[in-house]
């Protein structure tokens, strides 16, 4: 998300404003830090940070402070550190040309609707394209502090989404990554008048342009995993079988706690019909360790999910308490060690799980998206089923799609020869 709406602030001032981007802030202009706010640790670090660029960057250069902890501290922003310019909240990237030459702006209105607006393009990367189908989130789940920053879901015109997949085809692009917080429940709620449309009608839609490789996306929910999608998503061969499957706890007290809106067993019956319909794909998996009241049963319950399914990744972290989040107020938190015991146990048991999943690829081929030459002339990309796969290459295979033998395995990459 938030390097989609970098790519987008960047537009709009290279279009609107004449800027152009330079690779060292100390040359620069304006600096804008785009923020997260998920956890508090890169909050801590946003203050260090803006010390560190006041004293280094060249006197008249401005500073402007964007993202979602734009949105949640909004003018505690320039309080704390005056030497910030402007503040704009992840919900008004549309305004930032507006706000750029006002000292000292707070523009942070979680209200306003950005899911029709017709950003200008600039996209980093040349053969795969981030394209928001959604913004906002409308769940209220009980550790995030997402739907106070980012605002109510509204769904982004399928038209809007197809004609910039369109464009991006005819720029080259072979890849496009569908963004949202829920974009499974894609179709919910428009802003304008629409036909009715899910997720996998979009899919099957975006699937029908003619040039267009590979089809990804992220975040789906597991709540609105229904037939039809997995349906669509194992019988439709440009969408890449790799999918993130966010379960945060295994213990069905705490999904109730975290207002999940499923159950463990529900999420393991969309794992177990997933699999069935798709025996080859790959499931990673977010993770969330010490939350308010997890037992050591909890955890256990955590630990046999992880087991039974076999994720190729998780991101697994310590519970955050974010202000403006509903968990902050329920006692009985874990304590920091035996939440650290705890994330150092499902860590190893997942690096053992993963070596044993990564080793079963060798002799398997792939098809591989290459999208970088490394310093050691190696080329890296992502295949099909997500793995992250080196080989020996050069320049000429940037931004094909190549079958390629896998003939080892790391923890977290795959070695492979072109075939
Ligand atoms: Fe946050 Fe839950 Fe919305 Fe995901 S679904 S962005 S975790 S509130």
């Amino acid at each position: 998300m938030n390097v989609r709406d970098s790519e987008h602030l960047i537009a709009e001032l290279v279009n609107k404003k004449n800027y152009q981007v330079c690779d060292d802030y100390t040359d620069a202009d304006l600096i804008i830090i785009n923020t997260c706010s998920v956890r508090e640790k890169p909050v801590q670090r946003l203050f260090s940070e803006i010390g560190t660029i006041n004293k280094n960057k060249k006197s008249s250069a401005k500073i402007g402070v964007c993202g979602c902890t734009a949105s949640h501290l909004g003018e505690e922003i320039i309080k704390r550190s005056p030497s910030v310019d402007f503040v704009l909240g992840a919900r008004n990237v549309s305004k930032i040309s507006e706000i750029i030459d006002i000292k000292g702006a707070v523009e942070i209105d979680i209200t306003n609707d950005e899911s029709n607006y017709e950003f200008s393009q600039y996209r980093n990367n040349l053969f795969t394209s981030y394209i928001n189908i959604s913004i906002g989130c409308d769940k209220q789940c009980t550790f995030c502090i997402v739907p106070t920053t980012r605002g109510e879901e509204i769904s982004v015109p399928p038209d809007m989404i197809i004609n910039e997949i369109k464009k991006s085809v005819a720029n080259g692009v072979s890849q496009i990554y569908l963004l949202g917080q829920n974009v499974n429940n894609y179709g919910n709620k428009f802003s304008t008048n629409q036909e009715k449309i899910d997720f996998s009608d979009l899919l099957n839609k975006i699937s029908k342009i003619n040039g267009l490789e590979n089809i990804r996306f992220t975040s789906p929910h597991p709540l609105h995993m229904d037939d039809k999608f997995l349906n669509e998503f194992s019988s439709n061969d440009k969408i890449c079988k790799s999918i993130h499957m966010p379960l945060q706890s295994g213990s069905n007290s705490i999904l109730r706690l975290m207002k999940r809106g499923y159950t463990k067993e529900w999420f393991l019956n969309r794992i177990k019909k997933l699999k069935e319909l798709c025996p080859d794909v790959t499931i990673t998996t977010d993770i969330i360790v010490g939350f308010p009241t997890e037992s050591k049963k909890d955890f256990e319950e955590t630990l046999d999910v992880v087991k039974s399914v076999g994720f190729t990744q998780i991101f697994n972290f310590i519970y955050s308490p974010r202000e403006g989040t509903k968990a902050i107020d329920i006692a009985d938190g874990v304590e920091k060690k035996e939440a650290n015991e705890r994330l150092d146990k499902l860590i190893k048991l997942q690096q053992k799980l993963q070596d044993k999943n990564y080793k079963k690829e060798i002799e398997s081929i792939h098809d591989v998206l290459y999208d970088e030459l490394k310093p050691n002339g190696k080329i890296a990309g992502r295949s099909d089923r997500g793995f992250l796969v080196f080989a020996e290459g050069s320049e000429e295979s940037i931004g094909k799609i190549l079958k390629t033998k896998i003939y080892s395995a790391n923890l977290t990459s795959l070695d492979g020869t072109i075939l």
